[in-house]
């Protein structure tokens, strides 16, 4: 299988990306933002955990953000009409990276590339406040964002000197127009699939 990690900061074009990613080479896409997003939506008991977590920009404790990877992953790809997976918003903690990598090689199954999308901040805020315009989404208030680029910067970044010792990271200039920055990644993975 293709499996795709793709990275970044909130605002860096994840989800954007994946869209083109699953077109191109008929992938799942599991984002584990939107999975939180939707238990939220349906008034679950582990949505409004989730909520309170997300509503300060904080992460959901990673015992219980890998057991969901691990049940959303084996139902997304129980029928085998996927090529793969990209993990979009997972991992964002090296316990998470760890338990991401074991639980595929449970599997029989590894990453095949760290796609990592670099923006700077300014236009990361930028992004991600007319995306609260026009979305209503909540956590993309000034606040709130600041709050989440802080987890990524202490939390997240670390998992990029671990995908770059396992020679699986590429860095991608996340800046240009969509379809520029698809060419970069499109590069990578052709070399990788
Ligand atoms: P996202 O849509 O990926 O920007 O995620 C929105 C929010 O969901 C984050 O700010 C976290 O509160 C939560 N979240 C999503 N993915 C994870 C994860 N892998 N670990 C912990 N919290 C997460």
């Amino acid at each position: 299988m293709l499996n795709i990690v793709i990275f970044g900061a909130p605002g860096s074009g994840k989800g954007t990306q994946s869209e083109n990613l699953i077109e191109k080479y008929n992938l799942a896409h599991i984002s584990t933002g939107d999975v939180l997003r939707a238990e939220k939506a349906a008034g679950t008991e582990l949505g409004k955990l989730a909520d309170s977590y997300m509503s300060k920009g904080q992460l959901i404790p990673d015992e219980l953000m890998i057991d969901i990877l691990a049940s959303v992953f084996d139902q997304k790809t129980k029928n085998g009409d996927c090529k793969g997976v990209i993990f979009d918003g997972f991992p964002r903690t090296i316990p998470q990276g760890t338990a991401l990598s074991e639980m595929l090689k449970e599997r029989g199954e590894k990453i095949a590339a760290v796609v990592s999308l670099d923006v700077a901040e300014e236009e990361l805020i930028d992004r991600l406040i007319s995306r609260g315009q026009k979305t209503g989404r909540t956590d993309d208030n000034y606040e709130t964002i600041k709050a989440r680029l802080d987890v990524y910067y202490n939390q997240t970044t670390p998992l990029k000197e671990m995908y770059e010792k396992e020679g699986i990271l590429h860095a991608i200039e996340g800046i240009g127009t969509i379809d520029e920055i698809f060419g970069r990644i499109a590069t990578v993975v052709d070399k990788v699939k």
